[in-house]
């Protein structure tokens, strides 16, 4: 791999697994022996806590370098699990309210991570549950959005809002960003139902969805008190290799799969959400 590429993980519902994607992809991708820099964009530091790092005694996180006080390269971290951390605080909090007020705040992380993009080859960015200026700066960070969704009743809910800020994203900031598509999370194989809000969504806004589907597994729930990814608390567990077989594909190891099994005949109606125009 030559260039650094970054990719925003991003959905403003909570609980899709983002965090657990970018841990996860992130120790995968440094298995496989890629320099990855994992970015923690959410106040609720999920990711920095479960990555091993106490975000009370953390002393310069992501919050400093989006205020312009230390460069992103000051604020990087080592972790046990391969990748540097650019940690959050609870600080993070008020970083939008400071942000609003800056010309040219949705390009702030991009110019911070130009600085530290050749030390990488993949640099991954943990979103918050919104879409505020932070998630902006994300998207127009990133050369591509990765979108965890956990396949049940009612979860495409907001993608079309996500996608719209993708599109302002797109017109407007980062004009080159790519959408990877949905990986599915949380997912339930045992019944037809997780496929068929798969297939729904897919058809609903055009996306790709990207194979293999996480699925459910206690294991995911275990790893982030231990401040390890599951790579390192059950790395032969069927949730690490998934990931890992994520890892190879967004690499280019292996193709990647854009597949849905479902015919369109069979999709049921999940919603009244009306598709973005
Ligand atoms: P988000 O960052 O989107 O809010 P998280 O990654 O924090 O979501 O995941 C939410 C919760 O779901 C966490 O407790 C996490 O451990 C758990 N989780 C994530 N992926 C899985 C999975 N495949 N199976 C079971 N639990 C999971
Ligand atoms: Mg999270």
């Amino acid at each position: 791999m030559t260039e650094c590429r970054t990719i925003a993980v991003a959905n403003q519902k909570g609980g899709v697994a983002k965090t657990t994607t970018v841990a996860s992809l992130g120790a995968a991708l440094a298995e496989m022996g890629r320099r990855v820099l994992v970015v923690d964009l959410d106040p609720q530091a999920c990711l920095t806590f479960s990555l091993g790092l106490d975000p009370e005694t953390v002393e310069i996180s992501i919050h400093d370098v989006m205020l312009g006080r230390v460069s992103a390269g000051m604020a990087v971290h080592p972790s046990a699990d391969g990748p540097d951390v650019l940690p959050a605080t609870i600080e993070l909090a008020g970083c939008e309210a400071a942000l609003l007020m800056k010309t040219g705040r949705e390009y702030v992380l991009r110019a911070a991570l130009d600085e530290v993009r050749t030390s990488y080859d993949v640099i991954l960015l943990d979103c918050a549950p919104s879409l505020g200026v932070l998630t902006l700066n994300a998207l127009t960070a990133a050369d591509d959005v990765l979108v965890p969704l956990q396949c049940e009743s009612l979860s495409h809910r907001g993608v079309g809002q996500l996608l719209d800020t993708v599109h302002e994203v797109q017109r407007l900031t980062n004009r080159d960003l790519r959408v990877l598509g949905v990986l599915p999370t949380l997912f339930d194989g045992r019944t037809n139902h997780a496929r068929q809000v798969l297939a729904d969504i897919s058809g609903r806004y055009g996306l790709s969805v990207i194979e293999p589907p996480i699925a459910k597994s206690v294991r995911f729930a275990e790893a982030p008190a231990a401040g390890k990814s599951i790579m390192r608390t059950a790395g032969r567990s069927p949730g690490a290799e998934a990931y890992r077989t994520l890892a190879r594909r967004l690499v280019g190891i292996e193709e990647p799969q854009a597949t849905v099994e479902v015919e369109v005949e069979q999709l049921i109606d999940l919603t009244s959400e009306a598709v973005p125009s």
